[in-house]
């Protein structure tokens, strides 16, 4: 029998980041994932950190390694390209300087994220990761919870935390449910090389289908770089996903309408299918779902992996107040606070992406005249403009 205070059943960046914030606030914590640890993965995505989420991994001390691979976000801006004609109509630039001193945040490749996570709990000494293993299935008791795992080992721990995904085995186990919805779209991802500097903006261009998004990522032999997520109807991902680079290159010059100058495709591709999931409760016996477990958007705005951190950020916070106060941190106190602080958040958060996404998608031109109506309309009045970008980065409760 493994004995902790807290176990993390999933070790993907959510429950990596968990792991290591948890732990760097002096809990002991176990680990546990199916994945080889000393592989780097496959995962081609980037993630654009918003600052709030940086602060909780500066907290659990793995920004710094992230840092050094990062490209900052000084600009969001949205173009919309919704007209007859192939070309903007209505380009709305965000900047970060209108709030803060600092950018909007950092964009980072996830296989860059997971190595800094990794190295960070070799580090902590009370933290441990338990790979090529998964929990199969969990006891709970008013005092403990006892996870079993495949190799037939139990853990116990005070309390478990559900990173492990969309799919969840642990949420499932719990008899929570989760409303899932498709919008038969598919996100073609790789990275470019542009013949213009990107200057810290991140572009997202609305025409119809979805949006197609370009995030700074740092030059590439000297040469500006971004990486491409391009949501499209699941037909054309594929076919889009087919072409040589060449092809794709000459594709997404056409859907980009020239913002970025020659483009070159810069390495592999994957295609990832598009969903919104919510689960009905965040909560169980001494069990809390965090990150997709809890919640999967759509990828606008950067939000799916920073609402995953403030999930973290806000369980780590009552862990420190439970123990400081000498109560159970896996407690029903602990776990019902947990549950008012974010889901009404989250649900509010999940419906507002969802919106966003239809309105991209829209191919009727009353539709397409709406959103940009509606774009102008955000960013014309300085007040509404503001309040924008600070829900854009996440409200931390
Ligand atoms: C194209 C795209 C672009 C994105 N860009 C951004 C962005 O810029 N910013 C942002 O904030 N978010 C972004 N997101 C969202 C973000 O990538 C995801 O939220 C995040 O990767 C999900 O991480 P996770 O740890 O919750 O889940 P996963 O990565 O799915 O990790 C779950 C882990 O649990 C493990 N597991 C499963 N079952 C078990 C078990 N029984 N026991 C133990 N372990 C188990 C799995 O092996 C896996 O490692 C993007 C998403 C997409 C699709």
């Amino acid at each position: 029998m493994i004995e902790t205070d807290i176990l993390v059943a999933g070790g993907g960046i959510a429950g990596l980041s968990a792991t290591a914030r948890l732990g760097a606030a002096g809990f002991d914590v176990i680990c546990v994932d199916p994945a080889p640890a000393d592989q780097p993965g496959s995962d081609l995505r980037t993630t654009a950190f918003l600052q709030p989420a940086v602060e909780t991994l500066e907290r659990a001390g793995a920004w710094g390694a992230m840092a050094d691979g990062a490209a900052a976000l000084s600009t969001m801006r949205l173009v919309d390209a919704g007209g007859a004609e192939r070309a903007p109509r209505e380009t709305a630039g965000f900047e970060a300087s209108e709030l803060m001193d600092r950018p909007f945040g950092w964009n980072v490749p996830n296989i860059a994220a997971r190595a800094a996570l990794l190295d960070r709990l070799e580090e902590l000494p009370n933290t441990r990761l338990i790979d090529r293993e998964r929990v199969t299935s969990l006891v709970t008791r008013r005092t403990e919870a006892l996870a079993r795992l495949e190799s037939g080992e139990t853990v116990r721990a005070k309390l478990v935390l559900a990173a492990d995904g969309r799919d969840s085995r642990l949420r499932e186990k719990a008899g929570i449910r989760a409303h899932r919805w498709h919008y038969g779209q598919k996100a073609l991802v790789f990275a470019v090389i542009m013949g213009r500097p990107h200057d810290g903006v991140s572009t997202e261009i609305h025409r119809t289908g979805g949006p197609l998004t370009f995030v700074p990522m740092p030059d590439r032999d000297g040469r500006p770089c971004a990486s491409v997520v391009w949501m499209v109807p699941g037909a054309r991902a594929g076919a889009l996903a087919e072409l040589d680079d060449r092809m794709l290159a000459a594709e997404l010059e056409l859907e980009a309408m020239g913002l970025f100058g020659r483009l070159e495709i810069a390495g592999a591709r994957a295609v990832w299918p598009i969903i919104a999931q919510v689960a009905a409760r965040l909560t169980g016996q001494r069990l809390a779902l965090v990150a997709e477990a809890a919640h999967v958007v759509p990828p606008i705005g950067a939000q799916g992996l920073n609402m995953s951190l403030t999930d973290i950020e806000c369980l780590a916070g009552l862990a420190e107040e439970a123990r400081a106060a000498g109560l159970d941190v896996g407690g029903p106190d602990l776990l019902d606070t947990y549950h008012r602080r974010r889901h009404a958040e989250m649900l509010a958060r999940v419906a507002g992406i969802d919106v966003l996404n239809r309105a991209a998608q829209a191919e009727a031109q009353l539709l397409r005249d709406l959103r940009r109506a509606g774009l102008r309309a955000i960013h014309e009045a300085a007040p509404i403009r503001h309040l924008a970008m600070k829900l854009g980065l996440g409200v931390r409760s």
